[in-house]
């Protein structure tokens, strides 16, 4: 069976244009290689009503129990303009031992770290499994996604013991950080509808301005939390606020506001629902208006308690990289809010500081050293 090189596999992965929720291949090239080392590989697609069907895959090296899982995605976001890379986003290539191209951290070489890792490791028998989920659409609606691959998982009832997500964890330097946990996110959209009228006759109006202006103040202001051991301030920003309102002379019928919350494990979307929708209630009571709110959840807020597993990954990076990595809560949401729910979940990647940006790029000797990493993980996980 080969040892493939994670450089080389990074390289050819990034060569797909796999622009979320677009496949381009990447999915079959990668079972391909899969297939190779032993894995045997099931290729998901998931389609539903207004959204884009998405290529999925779960493979799966040995039958028995415990399964250590790896979860990543092979989509990307787009490039921007293209001409300000260095190098064509999917052409990828090293400048100054740095690996450059589109998906370079965020995430498909990580990816390459781990199945390297896996042809590395296997040459040694080991009681257990491995297996790979790997989505296509992490990056877009992820709706025929990793949610949706977990749910055939369950009902499969296939079991996986751990899982640790790939996705750049490090800001600066690989070995600063393990994600634990991550906040929920949920963003909230409001209008209020007041009476449109004469500005020189406001009696006969009923302004939803103002209103819109003491309700954005009220909740710009509650204090939901002061953090936890593991998580900080649940917070609230107000993201746009809009009056559709040609004239200067005409007060408007309404005034439209959308704010985001990323919270901790205090509270949860619907906690948080009840608590903003009684303000809004008592305020448009008080103000003899109506108001209508749409709320869109990304995530709950949720934490893998850190157990024996956390620590040895943690032990397992500080040996290779000499770094002590912080276990964090800190950041968006990634794909474990989708796994949590069957397994319990850390994160740990490559250095995240050119994610999304022109120039993507990751040093060929993180490479080494998560490759490393990732297979001194399995050995210790199945020794
Ligand atoms: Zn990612």
């Amino acid at each position: 069976m080969p040892i493939l090189n994670e450089l080389k596999l990074a390289k050819e992965l990034m060569m797909f244009p796999s622009i979320t929720p677009i496949d381009a291949g990447a999915i079959n090239f990668l079972s391909k290689k899969l297939r190779s080392i032993g894995f045997k590989c099931k290729i998901l697609e998931f389609k539903s009503k207004n959204s884009k069907p998405v290529k999925n895959l779960y493979a799966k090296l040995g039958k028995s129990e415990p399964n250590f899982c790896y979860a990543g995605h092979t989509d990307v976001v787009p490039p921007g303009n293209l001409n300000d890379w260095t190098v064509n986003p999917f052409k990828p290539a090293v400048k100054r031992n740095y690996l450059i191209g589109r998906g370079a951290n965020d995430m498909k070489a990580s990816i390459a770290c781990f199945v390297s890792a896996v042809s590395k490791f296997k040459s040694k028998k080991f009681k257990g499994s491995i297996s790979l989920l790997i989505t296509g659409d992490e990056e877009g609606e992820a709706i025929n996604g990793s949610k949706k691959v977990v749910e055939y998982l369950k009902r499969k009832k296939e079991k996986i013991n751990f899982c640790l997500v790939g996705e750049p964890t490090n800001q600066n330097k690989l070995g600063e950080m393990i994600k634990i946990g991550r906040r929920g996110s949920i963003t909230g959209f409001l209008t209020v509808h007041g009476v449109q009228g004469h500005v020189a006759y406001p009696h006969d109006a009923n302004n939803p301005a103002p209103i819109m202006v003491k309700i954005l103040n009220k909740i710009e202001n509650i204090k939901l939390d002061k953090g936890t051991k593991n998580f900080q301030p649940s917070n609230l920003e107000i993201v746009k606020m809009n009056i559709e309102n040609t004239a200067d002379n005409v007060i408007p019928s309404e005034a439209s506001a959308t704010f985001n919350i990323r919270f901790n494990n205090k509270h949860s979307s619907s906690s948080l629902k009840r608590k903003l929708n009684n303000i809004f209630r008592k305020i448009c009571k008080e103000n003899k208006c109506s108001f209508k709110i749409s709320y869109m959840v990304s995530g709950e807020a949720f934490i893998t308690v850190p157990n024996q597993t956390t620590k040895m990954i943690q032990n397992t990076i500080k040996k290779i990289t000499k770094i002590k990595p912080k276990l964090s809560t800190s950041g968006g949401t990634s794909d474990a809010r989708f796994i949590r729910k069957i397994s319990p979940c850390v994160e740990f990647g490559l250095v995240g500081k050119t994610m999304h940006k022109i120039d993507e790029a990751v040093s060929v000797t993180d490479l080494k050293k998560l490759t490393n990493i990732y297979k001194n993980i399995l050995e210790n996980y199945f020794k």
